[in-house]
């Protein structure tokens, strides 16, 4: 019997993942990427003598990498040295430091110490969070979820401390200014407002905590680097520098997608662009009505400054949160006026193996007359100002290589939907229910994988993904 031919386009770990898992079950895999390296927001990039981490900076849920090597026949650490961090975080304020650290006894001795108006609460929050982890493995971490039925399970009952808007939940829930401050940074992290339910938001730190904060040694690309690795040795036909133009439909299925070098046909295709920048600039022409789940406000971004240096402020670990008390106005600039904020809570990575520092703040993606271009002039200034009110300072001359990431960025190297990271909109409901699936209901042999689809964003995310589209490629046969 012919092997059944699969084209991913997109080269991100959302397409690769998909990628491994179909040619591992002895598919025919073609890989189409527009960038000259795979890997997308993960991958390599080179300033000068200095080489970044340009997105992710460490990696937590380590064994859904390791579990998909593993279903592979490959073992993950053959390819990747592994630094587990602790403390997870270091928190800066005006006044002084907390090292937040890794393991759940030792963190909730922690919060006895430096927050003890809110030790119970906090331990409640991560009891709940218990429940909702196992819930999710069972549902949210397995399959698409394709309605409330399918999230059916005695555990998330347990967790419904965790259901309501997130933002009245801390503020009932916890009395301090700065832990409050570090809870409203993570519905951001799933691409939600600080103002939906986002139960997820809360299992972020549980996760960090329980599970792990990574950092692979030479740098985050290594992900990328050990998947590209055994997608070879499976055979995938890897082709970077190709470029989708446009999708051509015969019928209820595609018949081949255009490229810059050339045509690709196959039996199923993949998309691991961001799916609301398919349906809008790749697919307008074959489905006339933009999916229901497609609205016109972008999800929110960030923007980042990376600096290669002689020398380190010595008062930062590998990753480091500022957080200041005016933490609901920041995060109302943001998502709700959709403006550039004054006073962000700034995250800082300055990783112990090179002379890096990456600086990132959440904001709006294209749109409400935002000028990005004059923003990327001012951004040293702006970030530097803020960092001087913790007390980090950075000598000019000690500065060697210098990026800047900003939504335009994003849209144009990526392809994200106006710049936005987490798809069309932010509106989503519990659990990003309303992501689209990784199956296109009206196009028979179209798959999705990436951030902007179920499970949702961030690289263990954008992995699942790509199994999910795997597993419903394989079953469909
Ligand atoms: C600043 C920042 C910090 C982050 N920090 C973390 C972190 O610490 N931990 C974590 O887990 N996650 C983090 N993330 C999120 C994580 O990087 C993403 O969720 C993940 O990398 C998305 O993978 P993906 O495969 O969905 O998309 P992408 O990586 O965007 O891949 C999509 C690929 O499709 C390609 N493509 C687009 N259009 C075309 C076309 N027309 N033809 C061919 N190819 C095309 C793109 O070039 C790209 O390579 C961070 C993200 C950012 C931006």
């Amino acid at each position: 019997m012919a092997l059944k031919k699969v084209c991913v386009v997109g080269g991100g770990l959302g397409g690769m993942s998909c990628a491994l898992d179909l040619a591992s079950k002895g598919y025919s895999v073609t890989l189409l990427e527009k960038g000259r390296v795979l890997g997308g927001k993960a991958s390599n990039v080179n300033v000068g003598d200095f080489s970044f981490d340009p997105g992710p900076s460490i990696l937590i849920l380590k064994t859904i990498y390791e579990k998909q090597f593993k279903d592979a026949g490959f073992i993950l650490d053959d390819y990747i040295t592994f630094t587990e961090l602790d403390p997870i975080f270091r928190i800066h304020t005006y006044e002084k430091y907390y090292d937040f650290p890794a393991g759940l006894e030792k963190n909730l001795q922690f919060i006895r110490q430096s927050f003890p108006e809110d030790y119970n609460a906090y331990k409640k929050i991560m009891e709940s969070c218990e429940s909702a982890y196992k819930a999710t493995l069972e549902t949210v971490f397995k399959h698409d979820i394709k309605s409330v039925l399918s999230m059916a399970n005695k555990n998330f009952l347990r967790a419904s401390s965790l259901v309501g808007p997130y933002d009245s939940i801390v503020e009932r829930v916890f009395k301090n200014p700065i832990l409050k401050a570090f809870f409203y940074d993570f519905p951001g992290y799933g691409g939600k407002k600080f103002t939906q339910p986002s139960p997820e938001a809360f299992m972020i730190p549980y996760i960090m905590v329980k599970y792990g904060v990574f950092y692979p040694k030479g740098g985050v690309s290594k992900i990328i680097e050990a998947y590209e690795a055994v997608l070879k040795l499976l055979g995938v036909e890897i082709r970077t520098g190709t470029e989708l133009l446009a999708i051509e439909k015969e019928g209820k299925k595609i018949k081949k997608v255009v490229t810059n070098k050339g045509d690709f046909y196959a039996d199923y295709f993949v998309s691991n662009i961001d799916y609301a920048t398919l349906q809008t600039k790749y697919l307008k022409h074959i489905n006339n009505s933009p999916s229901k789940n497609l609205i016109k406000t972008p999800s929110h971004s960030y923007f980042s400054l990376q600096i290669g240096v002689s020398e380190k402020p010595k008062i930062l670990l590998h990753h480091n949160l500022l957080l200041n008390t005016e933490y609901r106005e920041q995060y109302s600039q943001v998502h709700l006026k959709r403006q550039i904020p004054k006073n962000p809570t700034v995250y800082i990575n300055a990783p112990e193996d090179r002379q890096n520092l990456f600086f990132v703040v959440s904001s709006p993606a294209i749109e409400n007359g935002i000028d990005w271009k004059n923003f990327e002039t001012k951004m040293k200034p702006y970030v530097f100002d803020l960092i001087k009110q913790y007390d980090i300072k950075i000598n000019p001359d000690s500065i060697k290589a210098i990026r800047k990431q900003t939504p335009l960025y994003f849209d144009n190297e990526h392809n994200n939907y106006l710049g936005g990271l987490f798809g069309a909109t932010d509106d989503k409901i519990l659990f990003n229910l309303f992501n689209p699936i990784t199956v296109d209901k009206r196009i028979k042999n179209l798959y999705y994988a990436g951030a902007t689809v179920q499970p949702g964003a961030g690289l263990p995310m954008a992995a699942l993904s790509g199994r999910f589209a795997a597993k419903n490629i394989l079953s469909s046969n």
